[in-house]
């Protein structure tokens, strides 16, 4: 049994948030015996396959942890911890009973074929499973087209291709639908890739999956371009969307800088949180402001967007600014009246804050200032989105297939993989939906941000607006120490 430090048995079956000893918290993830205590077990046979013949230790202990955050331990582990990845000693499927299906819904993001590829060649190589079906264009796809099959063979060059090789949708998630068909089909392993919607339908239907008492793992891979689900470290497509977002933000600097009084602009992904815009800013260089949601600007007056263009095109005679498409929302919605508009999967429509601010800094230096000025805009969004993964993310995603197919054959189900603080971890799927990741303003990366581009803080805007007296505060010391 799961013991902690104390040597005090774990109950560790499934519920959330569960202290054990003074300050130790276990965010444990379901298993398959919770609900199906008669499940037989077998030999994990990644002891007898050739990747793992020479490997020391084959095995993740059932007590091995990962804190999510560094802590002292004097006492014993302390602060809240999670399931460490990896091969069990035992499964709960014999290989030949296994049938696996995977689903791809959501947006698109550099490398969704790169976790298809692996899951498949994983289940195969590792397991020897061999009936793995793909489910094509989203959750509907599971009651409204006929599956795929998918062997090594198929899918062995699908992650040189941008997209997803199983084709995706939003909308249409019926969770009964669904699980009847994972029932008709005689699917015992589901693994679904895609991002915080995504994620929340596979809660669903691991509950319903549950409560019919059904021998089958849900297992979810988070894909999000924009870097906001909790918990983890990092998303996978996030470092080749950084690096891809430096050709857009080049161009915008040599159009600018060709041209008397230049202003670039450049939208990125980003629709809550500003990460890609951050760390594409202070990769770049070429950068003079960086707009993200989480710190609201303004336009006018002392400290305010238009007084920093004007002095960068004096100085410089040239300007590059870069923007989150979540930032600014507040104004444009208020300027334009605009109604709520939403996607199939009920997600709210954002407004185009790049085209607003081009025609705002326009307006500002034709009639005002009465300077003639040379506007680029450049959306690289979907030219990001579709374009293959880089090396990192391959061998980011390459992980995440692997830790999802080891946990659903150890029997765990209702799980997501990803790596926390920065080890893989298997996470409830409730744990990564309930709140979204988001670029902490009094953290230091932003304040080496603004040390980078030396741009304003909008802090006495911020201020005003509700932003706590206390965090201007830690940010401009922040500020103060990082320069
Ligand atoms: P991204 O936002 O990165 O594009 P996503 O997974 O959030 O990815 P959505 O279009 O919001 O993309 O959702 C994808 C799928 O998940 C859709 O089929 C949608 O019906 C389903 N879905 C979204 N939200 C929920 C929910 N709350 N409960 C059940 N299903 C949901
Ligand atoms: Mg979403």
């Amino acid at each position: 049994p799961f013991r902690s430090r104390q040597n005090q048995p774990i109950r560790s079956q499934s519920s959330n948030h569960q202290p054990v000893n003074d300050g130790f918290v276990l965010e444990d993830v379901p298993h398959l015996t919770n609900f199906l205590p008669n499940l037989p077990s077998y030999p994990n046979p990644l002891k007898q396959s050739q990747a793992y013949a020479v490997v020391k230790q084959t095995f993740v202990s059932p007590d091995d942890v990962v804190a999510q955050k560094v802590v002292v331990q004097r006492e014993g582990p302390r602060g809240v911890h999670f399931r460490r990845a990896g091969p069990r000693e035992k499964v709960y499927f014999k290989s030949d009973e296994v049938r696996a299906c995977i689903v791809t819904c959501g947006g698109l993001c550099p490398g969704i074929n790169t976790v298809i590829r692996e899951i498949v060649c994983g289940l195969n190589y590792m397991y020897g499973v061999e009936d793995i079906l793909g489910i094509e264009g989203g959750y509907r796809g599971f009651y409204s087209k006929n599956t795929l099959r998918l062997t090594p063979k198929v899918v062995n060059d699908i992650h040189k291709r941008g997209g997803t090789f199983l084709r995706t949708s939003r909308g249409g998630h019926d969770t009964n639908k669904i699980v009847d068909n994972i029932q008709d089909r005689g699917i015992n392993q589901v693994y679904i890739i895609g991002g915080d919607g995504t994620q929340r339908g596979a809660d669903l239907i691991y509950k319903e999956v549950e409560k019919r008492g059904l021998q089958v793992a849900v297992a979810g891979i988070p894909k999000t371009i924009d870097n906001d689900i909790a918990v983890i470290d990092k998303s996978f497509g996030f470092d080749t969307a950084v690096e891809e977002a430096q050709r857009a933000i080049n161009a915008a600097h040599v159009e600018a800088e060709s041209v008397d009084n230049g202003v670039g602009i450049v939208k990125l992904m980003g629709r809550y949180s500003g990460f890609i815009a951050l760390n594409a800013t202070l990769a770049s260089r070429d950068v003079d402001c960086c707009l993200i949601p989480e710190s609201p600007f303004y336009l006018e007056g002392r400290g305010g967007l238009f007084e920093f263009v004007e002095e960068r095109l004096k100085e410089n005679g040239h300007v590059v600014i870069v923007l989150a498409e979540g930032a600014g929302q507040e104004y444009i919605s208020g300027e334009m009246n605009a109604v709520d508009v939403k996607d199939a999967s009920g997600n709210k429509l954002l407004l185009d804050v790049g085209l607003w601010l081009t025609q705002k800094i326009k307006d500002h230096f034709t009639k005002v200032q009465k300077t003639a000025i040379n506007m680029k805009y450049i959306d690289p969004t979907y030219m990001i989105r579709a374009i293959p993964s880089n090396a990192s993310d391959n061998i980011y995603c390459t992980l995440l297939a692997q830790s999802a197919v080891h946990g659903a054959m150890a029997g765990f189900s209702g799980f997501t993989v990803g790596p926390v603080n920065s080890r893989h971890a298997y996470i409830p799927i409730a744990r990564v939906t309930e709140t979204q990741n988001t670029v902490k303003l009094t953290d230091r990366m932003w304040a080496r941000l603004l040390a980078s581009t030396n741009q304003p803080s909008f802090l006495e805007y911020s201020e005003g607006q509700g932003q706590a007296k206390e965090d201007v505060d830690v940010i401009n010391n922040n500020m103060r120490a990082t320069l």
